[in-house]
């Protein structure tokens, strides 16, 4: 299998074709950026360490019977995925308050949700990714009632699983941020990534605002030692999926 041509660089992953067309490569670049690429930087390691634990986290999910778009790894910041067609949303579960939810609807920092709250976002950089309702989706034809259900289910049962997950980690998920997409038999599948870059992680027992934080709010809040939170979460990542 060679990488053949570059099919789209985004802000955190360069996209490739291989041979085969139903087949692309991901490469995970240590590039990071913040309010939607307003703040620039790089993270060292990153690339590496978020291909990995997606990787991890992906196994995981799909031997619990979520479909992914996971092939295989190829390289330690790369891996093979299937071409799904991406809807055009950014699904975010949510367990406990924090970010926008804070900002929007005045919840204070840590509120934890009764249950878990699934938004809907415009994955749309130039409109800023605004948030959608349920008749927003479906007025854009962004997917269809069946889709936005579909969607919604996943996005719990990932939750579930990957909540249980980190908490035998000793990371509490906050909230994530998931894509989904449609396979070439028109089979709805989780793709593009889920780390450090995509969730909200708190050291469990940790009730410092600051210091709990493993996750990108890091680079956003400039709370310094990114790496180092990012190498925390794949060691413990690793020693879970050992277990
Ligand atoms: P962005 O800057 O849009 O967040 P990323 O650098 O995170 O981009 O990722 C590159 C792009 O690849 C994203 O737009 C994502 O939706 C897309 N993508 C992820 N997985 C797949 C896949 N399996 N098939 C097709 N596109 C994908
Ligand atoms: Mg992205």
């Amino acid at each position: 299998m060679s990488a053949q041509s570059l099919l789209y660089e985004g802000k955190a992953k360069i996209i490739y074709t291989t041979d085969e067309p139903e087949i692309l490569l991901a490469h995970f670049k240590d590039d990071a950026t913040a309010f939607n690429a307003q703040k620039r930087g790089s993270i060292a390691g990153k690339g590496e360490i978020n291909c990995t634990i997606s990787q991890a986290l992906f196994q995981y999910l799909e031997s619990l019977g979520i479909p992914t778009h996971f092939i295989d790894s190829v390289s330690p910041n790369s891996m093979r995925v299937m071409r799904v067609q991406i809807l055009p949303l950014e699904v975010v579960v949510r367990n406990i308050a924090a970010g926008s939810l804070c900002q929007q609807t005045g919840l204070a920092l840590g509120t934890l949700l009764k249950q878990p709250l699934v938004d809907f976002y415009y994955k749309n950089d130039a409109l800023g990714d605004p948030l959608l309702t349920r008749d927003r989706i479906l007025l854009l034809e962004l997917a269809t009632p069946e889709q936005i259900n579909q969607t919604q289910q996943l996005a719990l049962q990932i939750n579930q699983h990957l909540s249980e997950f980190f908490t035998r980690c000793d990371i509490t998920l906050v909230d994530f941020k998931l894509e989904f997409g449609l396979d070439t038999k028109g089979q709805l599948r989780l793709a593009d990534e889920i780390s450090p870059d995509t969730c909200r992680l708190w050291n469990s027992f940790d009730t410092d605002p600051n210091s709990r934080v493993l996750d990108k709010d890091r680079f956003r809040r400039d709370l310094g030692n990114v790496e180092t939170a990012y190498q925390e979460v794949l060691q413990r990542v690793l020693a879970q999926v050992s277990n």
